[in-house]
């Protein structure tokens, strides 16, 4: 009888390979085409944690602090991000205001906790059931996070607004883009395939 927990599929092909644990720093590729099978990063979950924890303190002050300033003819106006958001739903924007609320509020958040739970759940050995499936929501909704693209939207905005007011760039602002590139960096960091093998520790079919 195959023994399938000691089995890993190619992502990009389907070949199945023996697992077999490579030294630290090294990848194991697909024999039929070469891709990426898996990493040893040496303490890449504490790396991603930290990272994480970063990303949460940097998400609080994203949230919590004034993003944008605008001074005009000595009117001074401060934006948060929440507070935009309900300005834009307040001006009939409703589909623009839930779309900024979902990817720069909903989306990271839930990401940011559920990466928490799931490398939590693997430190300390908890029941894994709610980690396993946090992790493949995270899985599914991480190509509809585009914090990167409402970034790039921001800076657009500077550039068209600086001819007309002078602009005060807000401490969240600096937070939010720390917190772009903390979450980038842990999601290149993160191997799936470890997280799996990690979860699924205590269902793995004995082998002897
Ligand atoms: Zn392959």
């Amino acid at each position: 009888m195959i023994d399938y927990s000691s089995c890993v599929a190619c992502q990009e092909c389907g070949q199945l390979h023996r697992y077999n644990p490579v030294a630290p720093g090294k990848t194991a590729t697909c024999q039929r085409c070469g891709s990426v099978l898996y990493r040893n990063r040496p303490h890449m979950l504490e790396s991603v944690l930290a990272l994480t924890l970063a990303g949460l303190v940097l998400f609080i002050l994203s949230n919590w602090l004034p993003l944008l300033g605008l001074r005009a003819q000595s009117i001074e106006q401060e934006f948060h991000l929440l507070g935009a958001s309900i300005a834009f739903w307040d001006g009939g924007y409703h589909v623009l205001a839930a779309l900024i609320v979902l990817n720069t509020i909903v989306f990271p958040l839930f990401e940011l906790l559920a990466l928490l739970i799931v490398l939590l759940t693997i430190r300390y050995r908890w029941e894994p059931s709610l980690a396993i499936v946090l992790f493949r929501w995270m899985r599914e909704l991480k190509p509809w996070g585009m914090l990167e693209v409402f970034m790039l939207g921001i800076l657009v905005a500077m550039v068209k607004l600086g001819d007309m007011a002078t602009l005060i760039m807000g401490t969240a602002l600096w937070s939010f883009a720390g917190l772009v590139v903390t979450m980038t960096a842990a999601t290149s960091l993160l191997e799936p395939f470890v997280v799996w093998r990690e979860l699924g520790r205590d269902k793995r079919v004995p082998t002897n």
